[in-house]
C-alpha cells in the first residue's frame, strides 16, 4: 500500500520540509502539524512551512508557534518535501522554492484536481480531509498516535467536513475521530477554539458579506462579495471569512454559492460551494483552480460586475446540465 511506502520512506529520511497550500485553511495546517508533530515524536529533523500566515484561529494547535514562512528557508537541504492538502505544487505559493531544496517530493492530498506532480502520492478524493490520509500514514507506521498529533489531524477533520456533516463524511471518518478522541483529546475545547472563538471584527464584516447576497437563476444561486474597501484597512488575512459562503449556500432553494474576495484591482479569489449536483470544481478548473466538486476556489480577473457575470453564467449553464 501505498501508505506504506510513504511511512518507509519518512522512517528511512532525516531532514524533512513540509507545506501545504496557500489561504491555508484547518485541514491544511492541521494535516502538516499532525505529521509534524508525529515526526518530531520519533525525533525526525523536521521543518513546516507556509507561504500564507497561518489563521490565529489554530494557534492553539501544537506545532502552530514553529511554521515558519517560506522565505526563512534561505537554502537549507531537505531529503523529502512533503506537499499536503495541495493538488499542485503552484499552490504551495512561494513554498514552491522548497522543490528546488529537496531530493524527493511526496503528495498527500484528496483533491480531485492534481496534477501528479510528485514522486511519491497518496492521492485519495474519497478520504473527507488530508487530516485522514496522514492518520493512515501514521497508522502504517506501526506508532501509536499522541494526544498533540490526535489534536491536529482532529481538527483537520472537523474542518473539512463541516463538523462531520458534509457528504465527505463516512463511517471510517467517524472511527478515525473515536480514535482520536480516544488519546484523550478534548474535542469540545477544540470546537470551541475554532467556532465560538470570532474576532468581533470577523462578524462586522460577515454582516456587510451577508448584505451583499443576491439570488439568481429563480433562486437557485446565491452570490456574495467583499471589496478591499468594505474591510476597514485589514486585508482578508487578518479576518477570517471561512463560513461565511456556507450562509450563502445554506439558504433553502440554493443550489449553488460564490463568494467572491477582492485581493486587488480588478482580482477576486472566489469560493464556490455546492449542495448536491453541481460540480463547481470543473467551473473552478477553467479559471486555473480547483478542488472539490461540491467545495472549490479560483483567481478570477475583472471588475466586480465581470466576474459577478462570469460566475452567474457558468452557475447558470451548470445547472441547466443538471437534473435538479
Ligand atoms: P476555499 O473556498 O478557499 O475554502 O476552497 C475550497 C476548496 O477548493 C478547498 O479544498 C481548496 O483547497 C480548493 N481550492 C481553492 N482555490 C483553489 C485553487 N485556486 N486551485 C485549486 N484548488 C483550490
Ligand atoms: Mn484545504
Ligand atoms: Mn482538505
Amino acid at each position: 500500500m501505498i501508505e506504506d511506502d510513504i511511512a518507509s520512506v519518512l522512517m528511512c529520511h532525516d531532514d524533512i520540509a513540509l507545506t501545504a497550500h496557500v489561504s491555508p485553511d484547518g485541514d491544511s495546517i492541521g494535516s502538516m502539524l499532525g505529521l509534524y508533530s508525529f515526526l518530531k515524536s520519533i525525533s525526525k529533523s523536521v521543518d513546516a512551512y507556509s507561504s500564507d500566515p497561518p489563521p490565529e484561529v489554530f494557534s492553539f494547535l501544537p506545532g502552530y508557534g514553529a511554521i515558519k514562512r517560506s522565505c526563512d528557508t534561505i537554502s537549507k537541504k531537505y531529503q523529502v518535501l512533503v506537499v499536503l492538502d495541495c493538488g499542485s505544487i503552484d499552490r504551495s505559493g512561494e513554498c514552491v522554492c522548497l522543490r528546488e531544496q529537496s531530493d524527493m517530493i511526496i503528495n498527500i492530498d484528496h483533491h480531485l484536481t492534481n496534477s501528479r506532480f510528485a514522486d511519491i502520492s497518496l492521492i485519495d478524493s474519497g478520504a473527507s480531509s488530508t487530516g485522514e490520509l496522514v492518520y493512515r500514514i501514521i497508522k502504517s507506521s506501526g506508532f501509536s498516535i499522541t494526544e498533540d498529533v490526535a489534536c491536529c489531524l482532529y481538527t483537520a477533520i472537523l474542518t473539512d467536513t463541516g463538523n462531520f456533516r458534509y457528504s465527505n463524511t463516512t463511517s471510517l471518518t467517524h472511527r478515525i475521530a473515536g480514535e482520536l478522541i480516544d488519546t484523550g483529546i478534548d474535542f469540545g475545547h477544540i470546537y470551541e477554539m475554532i467556532y465560538n472563538n470570532y474576532k468581533y471584527q470577523d462578524i462586522v464584516l460577515m454582516s456587510r458579506a451577508m448584505s451583499s447576497i443576491s439570488l439568481y437563476c429563480g433562486g437557485k444561486v446565491a452570490f456574495m462579495y467583499l471589496l478591499q474597501s468594505d474591510l476597514d484597512g485589514l486585508s482578508f488575512e487578518d479576518i477570517n471569512t471561512s463560513d461565511y459562503i456556507n450562509y450563502a449556500r445554506d439558504i433553502g432553494g440554493v443550489e449553488a454559492a460564490a463568494f467572491a474576495k477582492g485581493t486587488a484591482a480588478a482580482e477576486f479569489r472566489v469560493s464556490f460551494r455546492s449542495k448536491n449536483d453541481v460540480d463547481v470544481r470543473a467551473i473552478c478548473e477553467k479559471f486555473g483552480g480547483g478542488g472539490h466538486a461540491k467545495a472549490a476556489g479560483c483567481t478570477m480577473k475583472g471588475s466586480l460586475e465581470e466576474v459577478r457575470n462570469l460566475i452567474i453564467n457558468e452557475l447558470e449553464n451548470a445547472l441547466k446540465g443538471e437534473k435538479i
